[in-house]
């Protein structure tokens, strides 16, 4: 038995060992695995953590040989798979091979043309059939080691529900998918899959990452299709309450959470429509919002009473909730807009990200909220900013017909914060990237003309390892535009009524849910707890949930 050629697949440290045996490495990790094909059934080992190549080959030889020794197996059972060495191919039959990941390509569903996309709202990617999902969920190698579900913030059960879909067992898949997550139809589509659990998947970059975020999407959408529900058959009510203050992820996830276990729950909303950011942030082309709609039949279904037009501070005092319930939530978002700090902000003509989205999505859910809409129709715009919400303001006015689109980021495009298939897309759909470019004024008398900008380089990292950009002078020049959106980011927004309920803030806003609390996520007023944004300052959707599922459980212990 031969196990000689070794090949070295790209600069990511994945390696192969032919007939029958597999040694691979988790990219850029001293993690290696030893997978052994006994003709039709394999086994996995990790070795870790080596560091050198010889030496995990060696530690994987003498595994073998041991495994063979003890199963007494002897070397002429060895049978190579038959297509190994095959070009790569991409097959829609279900096809059982333990090779898979090698045969067939990691694809995604296809998307809308970019014509449709540059005038269409519509969500942009279809959705895998059933054969397609089941291939490409087989092409999980089920590694022993599934970093995906560690890089996963809410640690979903990601090779256990791939099998399930394989085997076309949707209505198990969608229970264990819920075990762990309040909303996986929604981060199948909107988590920037590509620095978590995809970027984390072993095959990734040398065979392409197994397609996790859109398989979780189609087990979700399928399982509604076919009329899944929760099962709550289980549930005992018990007598206790909790208020929730805010319906975004954070909010919904703790509400799942204790009304699967039998505690009453509030949800109060003071917008018109559940959500938070998934409704009035994000825009359609990557969540419609038929989609929350949809789950909101389901959260009510299971006993969740929400509470809409209702704010906190304002139409209800906290002081009546305080007094009411055992326990109150709160997830309340951030939601005051970084300014960039140069004259000109306040022209007519230079928009606040948030209000621009917001504006965008009343018009298209023709909700009566006033004068919000901006419209950017033959407008030449200029988008400030490299992160998922400026991507989001550049999409929705191409979508607008704006005569142009220029983004203009201050580090390189490798340096950009947001989720890299979102910029592609962005691309895509005709933005105009200017890299490496810094505003420093808003330029207009009495409304918005352009933008001066300053080129800059990449100096050193800073605390969080990303390179700072360093302004070179004499590149002053003024790039002309008649609407320009700032995509800086948020930060904390605290309300006034903090301070009587006792809730301590950090300097920066968020809430502090110091860790020396009795019970994960309480504020510094026992009853109330709070996750999401508002206590880690502005992240993502899968975050949020995972923070408000945490905090339910503490709230859970908390009032028994
Ligand atoms: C434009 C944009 C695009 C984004 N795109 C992505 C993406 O693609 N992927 C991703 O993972 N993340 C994305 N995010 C981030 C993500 O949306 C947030 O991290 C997430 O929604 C935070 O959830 P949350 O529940 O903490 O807060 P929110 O979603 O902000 O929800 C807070 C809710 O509380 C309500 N509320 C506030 N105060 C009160 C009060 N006093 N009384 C009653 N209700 C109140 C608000 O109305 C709101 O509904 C994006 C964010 C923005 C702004
Ligand atoms: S929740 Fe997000 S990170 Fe986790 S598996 Fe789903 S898509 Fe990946």
């Amino acid at each position: 038995m031969s196990y000689l050629m070794i090949k070295q697949l790209r600069k990511n440290k994945q390696y192969k060992v032919a007939k029958g045996v597999l040694l691979f490495t988790q990219p850029k990790s001293p993690y290696f695995y030893g997978k052994l094909r006994i003709n039709k059934k394999y086994v996995t080992k990790s070795f870790a953590p080596i560091t050198d190549f010889e030496e995990a080959k060696s530690a994987l030889l003498s595994w073998q040989k041991s495994f063979f020794s003890n199963n007494r197996i002897t070397t002429s059972e060895i049978i190579a798979p038959k297509r190994f060495d095959r070009d790569l191919v991409n097959i829609s039959d279900p096809i059982k091979n333990d090779f898979q990941f090698i045969e067939v390509l990691r694809i995604d569903p296809p998307k809308k043309s970019i014509q449709e996309r540059q005038h269409s709202y519509s969500e942009i990617y279809g959705s895998f059939n059933q054969s397609e999902a089941a291939n490409q969920a087989h092409r999980c190698l089920d590694c022993g080691n599934p970093y995906c579900e560690w890089k996963c913030p809410v640690h979903n059960y990601i090779p256990n529900w791939l099998k399930l879909v394989n085997e076309g067992n949707i209505l198990e898949a969608v229970e264990l998918c819920h075990e762990t997550n309040s909303l996986p139809e929604v981060c199948g589509r909107v988590c920037p899959q590509d620095r978590l659990c995809e970027g984390a998947c072993t095959l990734n970059d040398g065979f392409g990452a197994v397609s996790i975020g859109n398989i979780e999407k189609y087990i979700t959408d399928k399982a509604f299709e076919l009329g899944w529900k929760p099962d709550l058959s289980l549930r005992k009510w018990t007598s206790k309450k909790v208020a929730i203050v805010g319906s975004g992820p954070a909010g919904i996830a703790c509400a799942d959470v204790l009304i699967r276990n039998g505690i009453h729950c509030d949800v109060f909303e003071k917008q018109s429509e559940i959500g938070g950011l998934l409704t009035f942030g994000i825009p359609e082309f990557k969540l419609e919002k038929k989609v929350i709609k949809r789950r909101r039949k389901i959260l009510e279904g299971m006993g969740i009473n929400f509470h809409l037009n209702t704010e906190i501070g304002t139409d209800l005092k906290i002081s009546k909730l305080l007094k009411d319930y055992d326990a109150l939530f709160l997830g309340m978002g951030t939601y005051t807009s970084l300014e960039g700090g140069f004259t000109g902000e306040n022209l007519p003509g230079c928009f606040k990200a948030i209000d621009y989205l917001i504006g965008s999505t009343n018009k298209l859910l023709k909700i009566d909220a006033g004068n919000t809409f901006i419209d950017l129709q033959k407008k030449d715009v200029v988008v400030l900013g490299g992160g998922d919400t400026a991507m989001d303001c550049n999409r929705t006015a191409i979508r607008q017909g704006a005569n142009s689109v220029t983004c203009l980021y201050r580090r390189d495009k490798n340096n950009m914060p947001g989720s890299r298939k979102e910029v592609d897309n962005a691309i895509e759909e005709g933005v105009h990237f200017v890299f490496n470019t810094q505003p420093i004024a808003i330029e207009g008398e009495h409304k918005v003309t352009g933008v001066r900008v300053m080129e800059t380089t990449l100096g050193e990292p800073d605390i969080n390892g990303r390179r700072i950009p360093i302004p070179v002078k004499g590149t002053e020049r003024i790039i002309k535009a008649d609407a320009i959106i700032v995509a800086f980011g948020f930060r904390a927004s605290p309300a006034d009524w903090f301070q009587q309920a006792n809730i301590q803030i950090l300097n920066n806003g968020l809430i502090d849910v110091a860790d020396g609390e009795k019970y994960e996520f309480q504020t510094s007023n026992p009853k109330i707890f709070a996750g999401g944004d508002m206590v880690r300052g502005s992240d993502l959707v899968v975050t949020a949930i995972w923070e408000g599922r945490q905090a339910a459980k503490s709230i859970i212990k908390f009032v028994s």
